[in-house]
């Protein structure tokens, strides 16, 4: 698998972005390789339940949809390893990705190694980080049980975590900067259904406040004063996550908001890399729309690799 191996393509992320690229490319013949730190450490292998795919008829765990994606691209022949990239050397023309375990070098690289939850908005939220600040519900809601906590975003993700965390808490007030969610109606009505769930919504968090750990937050809502609430943690997802492109070291084109550029086939600023699914930050976070630039950039490296097309570079922002 390493060594002098030289695959055609190596994806980098085994979430439905990098599973839907194998599936595609392998399927295409090309020698796929895929690197994964672990099946449940993306957001997709995090989410308890997902009940939005097409073709999956009610609700099935997020790790269990993506244990059959790459089931359906390892018997095209996609080859799965585990391993977590720590480093890349995209200047020649042979690519190389280095993980813990050996250098894995391909003709082209796709990139889907998603994004983690970070925003950093909130006054105290930086210093309170693992002190009751928290951004992954399944990570640390053990840790406040039969506490009171606060959960701020609007987003599906921000349901689905408060969701899950009044298995865990006294009580679970989700506050959406918003006047109204975006998530599916379903999803909100099961969390307001929930005796110790309460949702605020126009309601910002100004400050996180605390001694040492999270003792409160202090939050806005419809123009009115300032209100102080106790918690002893809080979670948030105020805007998404940061893309995990640490391993990457600098060494493609990103945007001034610290996004990946790449063009409408996901190819980025060096020839042959190619980035899909949560790792691009201007893009809507869905398994299926992940799923759908996996795809598109799959056969974007087959038209390059087997020479049917000349790549263009049509940024896109
Ligand atoms: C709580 C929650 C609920 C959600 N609910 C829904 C929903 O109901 N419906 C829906 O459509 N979407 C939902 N989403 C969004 C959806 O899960 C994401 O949009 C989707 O998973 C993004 O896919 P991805 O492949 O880009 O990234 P991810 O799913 O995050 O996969 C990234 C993969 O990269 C791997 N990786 C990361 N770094 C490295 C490295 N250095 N080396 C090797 N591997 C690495 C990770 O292990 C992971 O497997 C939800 C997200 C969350 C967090």
């Amino acid at each position: 698998m390493q060594g002098e191996e030289i695959y055609d393509l190596v994806i980098v992320g085994g979430g439905p972005a990098g599973a839907t690229a194998a599936i595609y490319s392998a399927r295409a013949a090309l020698k796929t390789a895929v690197l994964d730190k672990g099946l449940t450490t993306g957001a997709l292998g995090i989410t308890s339940k997902i009940a939005n795919y097409p073709g999956i008829d009610g609700e099935i765990g997020g790790a269990e949809l993506l244990a059959i994606m790459r089931k359906q691209a390892a018997s095209f022949g996609a080859e799965f390893i585990d391993d977590k990239a720590i480093g890349a050397d995209f200047s020649g023309e042979i690519k190389q990705v280095y993980g813990n375990q050996g250098v894995y070098q391909a003709k082209a690289v796709i990139i889907a190694t998603g994004s983690m939850g970070r925003s950093n908005l909130i006054k105290g939220e930086a210093e309170f980080l693992g002190r009751g600040v928290s951004y992954c519900a399944i990570c640390d809601a053990a840790f406040f049980k039969d506490a009171p906590i606060a959960v701020t975003g609007n987003s599906d993700e921000a349901v689905e975590e408060a969701l899950y965390l009044t298995r865990f808490a006294s009580k679970v007030t989700l506050l959406s900067p918003t006047p109204e969610l975006r998530a599916p109606e379903e999803l909100i009505a099961e969390l307001a259904e929930k005796p110790n769930a309460e949702i605020l919504k126009g309601a910002v968090v100004r400050e996180i406040l605390g001694e040492g750990q999270v003792q409160g937050i202090r939050y806005l809502m419809r123009a009115q004063k300032d209100r102080d609430m106790p918690v002893n943690g809080v979670f948030v997802y105020l805007q998404g996550g940061v893309p995990v492109t640490d391993w990457l070291q600098g060494q493609l084109e990103i945007t001034e908001a610290g996004c990946i550029r790449v063009n409408r086939e996901y190819e980025t600023s060096v020839p042959g890399i190619f980035a899909v699914g949560d790792v691009l930050c201007s893009h809507i976070k869905q398994a299926v729309i992940a799923a759908s630039d996996g795809a598109i950039a799959a056969i974007a490296v087959e038209k390059r690799l087997r020479g049917k097309k000349q790549m263009g570079f049509d940024w896109s922002k």
